[in-house]
């Protein structure tokens, strides 16, 4: 056996293992603490809806480890079971080799991804949410979902692999450079059309009506010198009672978006400090900042690619016999989250400074108490643990626990 095939099996195995185990800690965390609301707490959550989060969070965490196992058995079946040679061997019996070919491969391949994570996705609607209350989608708009999804994946993603095919294929040895430009203007590209095109195939936009609230929000707006074009009111109910808000666009044309469902559940003054929470993130240039980083990333992993697809070992060491820019492609989009996974503690660890850094900045612009009450009621809708395992969250979570959180602002 090649030393590539054993370095990747043990990347593939050290992996599933951590995130076997981090579950599992994670369920047996929650259950043991499952009776008791934590006492700071105790006020405005009942035991019951203490009990539903920690019901909710145990179900999706071994459904995620169940995925977890699978996903490792499609890796191992489109490599080393020959699947992905397979694909070659078929699409070859269609297209001459060159970018048509690659894009066919690609095209084929992530038909059989989305059709395979298809009853996942299926059961975490219909079987968790449903289960729970949060699902507001019929069978219909599922299925209608899936095929817009489809088709805007297909009507965007064929024509930038084919242009990042013809570029690997045929600008020489800096191709990585120029793929890297490509790369960035696309997703430029998308984040401005979002808004305005993209969203609205999926829900339905209107701008704010309470004159009330557009006041407040309005003289908010204006306080921390926030330009934006527009205030509107998102769909959000049809397919979830989770709720949210967000930003979209760049530039002037800036939008400010509201679930529906975050608008029925909080009050103006929530409203408020929910949004100076979320200004937080521009003022403090948090997305540019992301942004940035990502583009370096991508920069680096695009040159680390140009390095490994002119070497045989990396195709041979995967059970791959026919190398090409495409073949290169998809065996580089599997191999490397097996080694990056080790990195999500740094990443989550970030974006949780973000996340503290946002609600101090809101704390000075609006109201604590407001914020507070407001991240308690979201958290009880959201059926989120109070009492996620402490390694589990380190690693995984994106936003700090709710204690850890509001003990923060509580001393802010
Ligand atoms: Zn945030």
């Amino acid at each position: 056996m090649q030393t590539f095939t054993l370095f990747f099996l043990a990347a593939l195995t050290l992996g599933a293992a951590t995130k076997l185990w981090l579950g599992w800690r994670h369920i047996a965390h929650i259950r043991r603490h499952r009776d008791r609301v934590p006492p700071e707490f105790a006020t405005d959550i009942s035991l019951a809806a203490h009990c539903k989060a920690a019901d909710y969070s145990t179900l999706k965490t071994r459904f995620g480890l169940i995925s977890v196992l699978f996903e490792c058995a499609v890796i191992l079946a489109l490599t080393l079971g020959g699947g992905l040679q397979f694909l070659h061997e078929l699409t070859s019996a269609w297209f001459e080799p060159g970018v048509m070919r690659g894009v066919a491969l690609l095209a084929v391949l992530a038909a059989i991804m989305t059709l395979i994570d298809l009853p996942f996705s299926w059961y975490r609607t219909f079987g968790i949410e449903q289960r729970f209350g949060f699902n507001k989608m019929t069978p219909a708009l599922f299925a209608a979902d899936t095929l817009k999804q489809a088709a805007l994946a297909a009507a965007l993603g064929i024509p930038l692999a084919a242009c990042m095919l013809w570029v690997m294929e045929r600008s020489g040895a800096w191709w990585w450079l120029y793929a890297w430009l490509i790369w960035m203007a696309f997703n430029l590209v998308i984040l401005a059309v979002y808004p305005t095109w993209i969203a609205p195939l999926f829900n339905k936009f209107s701008p704010l009506e309470d004159p009330q609230l557009k006041e407040r929000i309005e003289r908010m707006l204006e306080k921390c010198g926030f330009k934006a074009q527009g205030l509107m009111v998102m769909d959000g109910s049809r397919r979830s009672s989770h709720g949210n808000a967000y930003f979209t666009g760049f530039g002037k044309a800036k939008r400010i978006v509201f679930f529906d469902t975050l608008l029925a559940r909080l009050g103006p003054a929530e409203i408020e400090a929910v949004l100076a929470h979320e200004l937080g993130h521009f003022k403090l240039r948090h997305v540019f900042k992301r942004m940035l980083w990502l583009f370096g990333v991508s920069l680096a992993f695009l040159w680390l690619l140009a390095q490994l697809m002119n070497q045989s070992w990396f195709y041979a060491g995967l059970n791959v016999q026919s190398p090409s820019t495409a073949m290169a492609l998809i065996l580089f989009f599997i191999v490397v989250p097996q080694f990056t996974f080790l990195l999500q503690p740094l990443t989550s660890l970030y974006s949780r400074r973000h996340e503290f850094e946002a609600d101090s900045y809101a704390a000075q612009h609006a109201s604590v108490a407001d914020l507070i009450s407001a991240l308690v009621k979201l958290y009880k809708d959201n059926a989120s643990t109070l009492t996620p395992d402490p390694l589990h969250s380190a690693f995984y979570d994106s936003h700090p626990p709710a204690p850890l959180r509001i003990a923060r602002l509580k001393n802010a």
